[in-house]
């Protein structure tokens, strides 16, 4: 049998380049509680990222928590059923009631269009996902936001590094938050971010990841620990000095999957977006009606042949038990998001997989 390739394999420079870190923090005997590699990492990322202010979080769940908690946000939440089932579910941790609202059938992105529709006086905010890393349509939300006084927070877990024509796109609505998760494009093993756009809001945020405390007696808030350990920031900064090296792999992986599948009947490949800094953090396709086989055929013929693609994002977090029942979560309410999640399937890319490991997942797609 040969080798098995997952979707993603986690991205570990060499190991001796990680002792001397490892000799800091022992020499120094500070463990966590904002120490010296953490401080490094929130203006490491910032100027990489190019942002103006980053608070560093032991998750991009605890992230995603918080920054609901930073803003206040209560009531209902519009948000996409196309994502990891932990976009809803901070929501669920915070009393709020999520409002599924269907994507965009090109980007799969929350679709503007049918946010307006979605709208009660319970209200208060829109929370997208950059779905693989593509940006939203962050212009048209943010009309939506302005003109009925809604707050927007980003779950941007797979943006790391994306641009648009304005820079990073972590730089549009409220806050946005990355996860740093071991599948994630730039890993700390587990970590997270919240970028915000001040230095008065990140404050809020730091006290809020820390218990609520300000100072050795004062507490302000009912703060929940989402602090990052410095052994997590410590991988951060070795991992930050090789992420551009892993971002050309992926490009390049990105750039053979297309070429070499551009041809095949019913397979179509999601966005080809050029005008932009992509990451290539996924690589998603769309099996069509046209293609020989159903997607769930192709994703057991290439489990046959020990490849592990994965169904992102199967099934809709509105399918959930928690959230199944909610009006918005209806099938009929869903029909791209539905349609896609069928449709998807996730091939492998990471830095490590070998030009001959990528034409084998291609030839098996090629020859159904
Ligand atoms: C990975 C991910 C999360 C959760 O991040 P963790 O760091 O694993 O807690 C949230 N939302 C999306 C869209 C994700 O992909």
């Amino acid at each position: 049998m040969t080798k098995p390739i997952y979707v993603t394999q986690p991205d570990l420079p060499p190991l001796e380049e990680f002792l001397p870190y490892l000799e800091k923090i022992w020499d120094s005997k500070v463990l966590t509680n904002g120490g010296p590699m953490h401080q490094q990492l929130e203006q490491a990322l910032c100027d990489h990222l190019g942002v103006e202010h980053l608070a560093l979080f032991a998750n991009g769940t605890v992230a995603l928590v918080t920054a609901l908690q930073a803003l206040r946000i209560t009531g209902e939440v519009i948000t996409t059923p196309y994502s990891f089932v932990a976009t809803a579910h901070s929501l669920l941790w915070n009393g709020i009631k999520p409002v599924f609202v269907d994507v965009d059938p090109n980007t799969l992105n929350l679709d503007p269009a049918r946010i307006e529709a979605a709208i009660t006086p319970h209200t208060t905010a829109i929370m997208p996902v950059h779905c693989y890393g593509h940006p939203c349509d962050v212009n048209a939300i943010q009309r939506i936001a302005d003109n009925y006084n809604l707050r927007v927070i980003y779950d941007a877990a797979h943006a790391f590094g994306v641009q648009d024509a304005n820079g990073s796109v972590l730089n549009h609505g409220d806050l946005s938050v990355l996860s740093f998760h071991a599948t994630k494009v730039f890993n700390t093993f587990e970590g997270g971010a919240i970028v915000c756009p001040d230095a008065k809001t990140k404050q809020r945020i730091d006290h809020l990841k820390n218990f609520g405390f300000v100072d050795e007696v004062t507490v302000v808030a009912p703060g929940i620990n989402g602090k990052m350990s410095e052994f997590n920031a410590a991988l951060g900064l070795l991992q930050l000095q090789h992420i551009d090296q892993a971002m050309a792999r992926r490009k390049a992986i990105d750039a053979a999957y297309r070429e070499q599948l551009a041809g095949v009947k019913g397979i179509h490949c999601l966005n080809d977006a050029d005008e932009k800094v992509a990451n290539h953090s996924y690589f998603p396709i769309l099996v069509q009606p046209e293609y020989p086989l159903s997607r769930d055929a192709l994703y057991q013929k290439l489990k046959d042949h020990n490849i592990y693609a994965r169904r992102y994002f199967y099934p809709l977090i509105s399918d959930f038990p928690m959230y199944r029942g909610m009006p918005s979560a209806q099938r009929g309410n869903l029909p791209v998001a539905a349609d896609a999640s069928a449709k998807v399937l996730c091939l492998p890319i990471y830095p490590d997989l070998l030009p001959q490991e990528q034409q084998r997942v291609i030839d098996i797609i090629r020859d159904a």
